[in-house]
């Protein structure tokens, strides 16, 4: 049944429509693009289905680009490029691939080898079974551990603070329904966490578990910091929680502190001037002004996020696209090109009849 929506929903230009586009992410990637091409394309040639490799150049400042270039010319019939402007951040990247993909399905793959091209056959295998979208459980991550550990805490925290059940949040290689890459494609969301996401507009979705590597080559690209801010992304993008808790915590402390207040006044009258405890004092002092500035913290992510949101900025500029245009495109750019002899004619023909019809006139 989606079939048949996806068919109204693809843009007539591009008839020629593969079955699958598989969208990459490239940051500064230049050490690792040979493997990945090798892999990915012995792969996707062995599935037996029309298929295009997106790739989204998220600002390189390597040699990235001019590889991606190479392979263009070298499997342009297979291979398309985006180069962004800058640098956009993996997901605006993938947005960017969503916005641009012919194909019916989508598979989002890193560049960096750590997600196996060669597990892409078994994320499909489940799409036609009927699931819309495929989400993965890396068996054996090989990550640091402090990313292993920091992981697992944030996909507790998330399970308890939003209804988005995935076991890996974190695993990138995962296949989405047509259907669901236009429900993100309409999210305007300036931050946002597209696994996440899909799974919100997902109607059958489902997990597999495949292999996981080291890093092949390069560094990653996220440190704690950008962990952190994407982190936030994704519990500020589907929770209200952190911001309950605190109103929540915030009342619980006023109405013991009030009783404090009743407590010392009584101990004031019976007991009379106390002047111990200044440093217990200043302790819970510090501790509460500890709360405070953590609670405008978290409200200051919302709000930051709402100010980006009215900003309105384009998510990703493009600065220039390699690919193949389809027939039809070409089609439509015809009736231009076959105008034009008429117009030089027609001129040729003003500029010698010109001289004659004014001699007649006058
Ligand atoms: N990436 C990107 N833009 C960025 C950061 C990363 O396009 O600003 C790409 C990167 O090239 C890779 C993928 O996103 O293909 C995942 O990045 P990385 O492997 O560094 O993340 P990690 O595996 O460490 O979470
Ligand atoms: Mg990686």
């Amino acid at each position: 049944m989606s079939q048949a929506v996806h068919a109204l929903e693809i843009p007539a230009a591009s008839i020629v429509v593969p079955e699958i586009t598989v969208i990459i992410p490239v940051y500064n990637e230049e050490a690792i693009l040979p493997a990945l091409f090798s892999r990915l394309y012995a792969v996707m040639d062995k599935l037996e289905c029309s298929y295009e490799c997106l790739f989204i150049d998220d600002g390189s400042t390597d040699r990235s680009a001019a590889l991606l270039r190479e392979q263009f010319t070298s499997r342009s019939a297979h291979t398309r490029v985006i180069l962004l402007n800058g640098n956009f951040g993996q997901h605006a990247a993938i947005l960017a691939g969503f916005d641009y993909m012919r194909g019916r399905r989508a598979i989002t793959l890193d560049a960096d080898l750590q997600n196996p091209p060669e597990e892409i056959g078994k994320l499909l295998g489940k799409m036609d079974e009927g699931f819309d979208y495929v989400g993965t459980i890396r068996i054996q991550r090989q990550d640091h551990w402090w990313r292993r550990v920091a992981s697992g805490c944030i996909n507790k925290l998330r399970e308890s603070t939003t209804n988005i059940r995935m076991t890996d949040q974190g695993c990138m290689l995962r296949a989405y329904d047509y259907a669901i890459v236009q429900a993100i494609k309409q999210t305007q969301e300036i931050n946002t966490f597209i696994p996440a996401l899909a799974y919100l507009y997902a109607r059958n979705p489902t997990e597999v578990k495949v292999a996981h590597s080291e890093r092949q080559a390069g560094e990653s690209k996220y440190s704690l910091y950008k962990l952190m801010r994407i982190n936030f992304d994704l519990l500020t993008g589907f929770s209200l929680a952190p911001l309950q808790v605190f109103s929540t915590v915030g009342m619980v402390i006023a109405m013991l502190s009030g009783l404090l207040v009743v407590i010392l006044v009584l101990r004031r009258l019976i007991v009379g001037p106390e002047v111990e405890g200044v440093f217990t004092l200043f302790g819970v002092m510090f501790f509460l002004i500890g709360i405070v500035l953590f609670g405008i913290g978290i409200l200051g992510e919302y709000v930051g996020r709402i100010y980006q949101q009215v900003q309105n900025r384009p998510r990703y500029i493009v600065q220039a696209t390699l690919e193949n245009r389809s027939q039809e495109e070409e089609m439509s750019r015809l009736p231009g090109l076959l105008f034009l002899p008429i117009i030089m004619l027609a001129y040729v023909a003003c500029l010698y009849c010109w001289p004659t019809m004014s001699r007649s006139r006058w």
